[in-house]
């Protein structure tokens, strides 16, 4: 950290009602206070002297040019000043925030006036870097403000959120004090070994490791739920053309309208599309198949459907009860026989000529197990059947522990996740050189891996580095 003063615009890069100026840094409140007046009855500008104000208070008034050289202010803007004067700040240093007129043009008016100024322009992420630098949240938490502003869905949120209060920083410290005594022990007994005798060492050590361990194993496997939880359900939808796929994803984004985002598939042709079912986030697969006009199936191939399927944690298969259940039908349905899934019986609304008791004798006859659900991707009918079922699928346990004290951790962040796959790795190592009865000092090297893939989820012993590059990913302003 380079101790300067740094400020960006904290919000949206478009135009709206209000935009906000971050500033931070020893000289935030002094450089704003020559740039902050208030008017007086006769309408003349005098200082507003934000040096005395106390923190934690707002301030009306009007940005105007410096009058260094004694000329006239000229007034930029109209805006409310937030004082918070260092540690109790986001960044843990003096803060002032500018609330200005929500025009890029003028926001950016008044940022350049803070540039001009002196203030350097903040980096993306750069004031969560302070606040994690100063020692205000650990690493964990920097990265839960992310997970926060990216979350999605009820569920991503209220877990990010844990992240942020310090569930995982409390748990991977607890592990580490554990690890800290038995290293210490360790390099002293080396160091002195005529007066500390280590007998009894490795019994202690693997009494802590059975501690440790399982707590990695969990938060690893958990890990598996974290991404379900932040990125929304891997969703194939498939079925033989016409029985309703484009007009089930119709019938959804109607439903749901805000959250849609398409995002170009990265390795594939196709797009990626999220959307919400009540509560539950879906990220479709191969949806720019189901959009196009012609014979999906036919035409990306039973090889695709499959390879979709594969990628999916759930598949929507559909058929028509309108009409009878065909051969092509009961071989799509014995593609998706191995993943959780349901069947959805469209075009309810229409006469019926397939009932849920035919297709659920077909299903065992094919030794499928599926749920089965009468739906109208016309009427909308169930969809709230479908939201409850995968509900109960995916997030019944995860909202009851994640909205609860006594709650398991879904970590969501794969440098989080390398690392506690790391520890694990040396705990192996540990235990192997341990079982070989090989000389102590050996250990000090794995006991010491444990240590450090734990502390760089936290963020203790990241190199300059790796924090830029967790960081530069962050938004502007954040
Ligand atoms: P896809 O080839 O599987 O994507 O099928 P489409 O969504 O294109 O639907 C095929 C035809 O069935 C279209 O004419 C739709 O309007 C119609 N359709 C789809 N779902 C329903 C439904 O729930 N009720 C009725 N009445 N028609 C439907």
């Amino acid at each position: 950290m380079d101790g300067q003063t740094i400020a960006a615009i904290a919000t949206a890069s478009a135009n709206g009602s209000i935009s906000i100026l971050r500033v931070s840094g020893p000289e935030a409140v002094c450089v704003v206070d020559k740039l902050f007046y208030k008017k007086c009855s006769d309408s003349s500008l005098k200082t507003a002297n934000l040096e005395t104000a106390a923190s934690h208070t707002i301030h009306y008034g009007f940005i105007c040019t410096n009058t260094d050289a004694g000329d006239q202010p000229e007034i930029i803007d109209e805006v409310l000043i937030l004082l918070m004067r260092a540690p109790k700040s986001y960044t843990a240093e003096d803060v002032v925030e500018i609330h200005c007129h929500g025009g890029a043009y003028i926001a950016k008016k008044n940022l350049d006036l803070l540039i001009e100024n002196g203030i350097r322009l903040a980096e993306p992420g750069e004031f969560t870097k302070r606040a994690f630098l100063n020692g205000r949240i650990d690493l964990t938490q920097a990265e839960s403000v992310m997970e926060i502003i990216s979350a999605k869905s009820d569920i991503a949120l209220k877990n990010a959120e844990n992240h942020l209060a310090g569930d995982v920083k409390k748990l991977i410290i607890s592990m580490r004090e554990l690890l800290l005594t038995d290293t210490a022990y360790l390099e002293a007994a080396l160091d002195d070994p005529e007066h500390i005798e280590l007998d009894d060492f490795p019994a202690t050590l693997n009494n802590h490791l059975n501690q440790i361990e399982p707590e990695i194993d969990r938060l690893i496997s958990n890990s598996e739920n974290g991404r379900i939880i932040s990125d929304g359900i891997k969703t194939a939808i498939v079925g033989r053309p016409n029985v309703g796929k484009s007009s089930f994803l119709n019938c959804i984004l109607r439903a749901d309208r805000a959250i849609v985002t398409d995002i170009p598939g990265t390795t594939r042709d196709t797009l990626e599309e999220d959307v919400r079912i009540g509560s539950v986030l879906l990220k479709l697969i191969d949806t720019a198949g189901i959009r196009s006009t012609e014979d999906t199936i036919e035409k990306i191939g039973v090889e695709k459907t499959y390879a979709s399927i594969e990628e999916s944690d759930f598949t929507i298969c559909i058929l028509d009860s309108s009409e009878e259940i065909t051969e092509k039908d009961i071989e799509i349905l014995k593609l998706t026989e191995e993943k959780p899934g349901v069947i959805l019986l469209n075009k309810s609304d229409l006469n019926e000529v397939t009932n849920i008791e035919k297709v659920k004798e077909i299903i065992q006859n094919n030794n499928i197990n599926k749920n089965i659900i009468n739906f109208s991707a016309a009427t909308g009918e169930g969809l709230k059947t479908l939201e409850t079922l995968l509900e109960e699928t995916f997030f019944k346990e995860f909202y009851q522990e994640i909205n609860t004290n006594n709650k398991e951790i879904y970590i969501t962040n794969t440098r989080q996740k390398e690392c506690l796959i790391n520890a694990k790795n040396s705990i192996t190592n540990l235990r192997r050189t341990m079982q070989q009865n090989l000389p102590e000092d050996l250990l000090t090297v794995d006991l010491l891996d444990v240590y450090k893939s734990l502390g760089l989820i936290v963020g203790e012993e990241v190199e300059d580095d790796l924090a830029d590059k967790i960081f530069k990913d962050f938004c502007m302003g954040k």
